[in-house]
């Protein structure tokens, strides 16, 4: 029982951040991991995963929101899609509100992961692992991406960082895989850290990326748990179009896919596109 105390994530070697925290509910070594939930005052229930806030309850909306419908009202018809990771369960909920989504696979390395955030973040998934679309597989991404003889039209890594299990997500060889498993006009994105922090990730992913598709790039979305500043969302593809589409053409979509979100809308989806200056020089290093 925790009364009142500080946690803190020490992510980063001179940064760290804490919070207050009035209860552990759940705390295990997984084979993968070591996965701990605690209650907070301020931030509602967080999930930590080695140490690293992955997802809270106060600002899962903006991550899993941005992560999703960018690619999803990006593409004009997106039937099939293929979730690595997000074993919270949030992605898979955005996901399945597009109602021309025909299938979605979804290969999490942690049943621990989905276990314990389906009971204690029941409304991160809200009902989305019951749903008959949904095919969870247990595996590593790595693995399941290097035999996979699928296709998707929309791919989405919401890993953890290129630490532990998650860095195997950030490789060459497990991008060109993925690319192997996209349609044509299929988009990519992955989760790609916070680049005040952790520059390298851009630079490394913009390169691996630039070699296999047309167009590779980020977007971006302030979330407040993942400390400083910007998180970056991968993007690739090799139709370059995709991202010239104006906002009145997102709108359309939005409009007709008739769900309300928090924080995503057109104009923050075109705006996403637009990077800083301190994110543009990483990708040109
Ligand atoms: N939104 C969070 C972030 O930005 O850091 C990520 C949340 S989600 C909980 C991350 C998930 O990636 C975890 O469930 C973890 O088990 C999963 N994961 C890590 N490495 C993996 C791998 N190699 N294959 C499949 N899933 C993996």
């Amino acid at each position: 029982m925790c009364d009142n105390k500080f946690v803190r994530e020490r992510l980063y070697e001179d940064y760290a951040q804490s919070f207050t925290v009035s209860d552990l509910l759940f705390e295990v070594k997984t084979e993968h991991q070591h996965l701990e939930i605690f209650e907070t005052p301020f931030l509602g229930r967080v999930m930590l995963l080695d140490g690293v806030v992955q997802t809270t309850e106060k600002d899962e909306f903006i991550y899993h929101e941005m992560m999703v419908h960018v690619p999803m009202f990006t593409h004009p018809n997106p039937k099939r899609v293929l979730i690595i990771g997000g074993g919270d369960g949030g992605i898979l909920r955005e996901v399945l509100r597009h109602e021309g989504v025909e299938h979605v696979t979804q290969v999490e390395i942690d049943q621990s992961v989905i276990d314990m955030c389906k009971e204690y973040f029941p409304k991160h998934s809200d009902g989305a692992y019951d749903n008959p679309k949904a095919t969870i597989v247990i595996a590593d991404g790595k693995d399941f991406m290097a035999s996979c003889t699928d296709k998707f039209d929309v791919i989405i890594s919401d890993s953890t960082d290129p630490i532990g299990p998650g860095e195997v997500l950030f490789t060459s060889d497990f991008y060109a895989d993925e690319k192997k498993c996209l349609n044509e006009g299929g988009i990519m994105v992955a989760q790609n850290g916070v680049p005040f922090m952790q520059g390298d990730e851009v630079t490394n992913t913009y390169q691996r990326l630039s070699k296999l598709y047309n167009e590779a790039s980020f977007y971006i979305m302030p979330v407040p748990t993942y400390a400083g500043g910007f998180m970056t969302l991968a993007w690739a593809t090799d139709d370059e179009s995709l991202r010239q589409q104006s906002v009145e053409q997102i709108q359309a979509r939005y409009d007709s896919a008739g769900f309300a979100t928090r924080y995503y809308n057109p104009e923050v989806h075109v705006a996403s596109y637009a990077l800083p200056n301190y994110i543009r020089v990483l990708m040109t290093k």
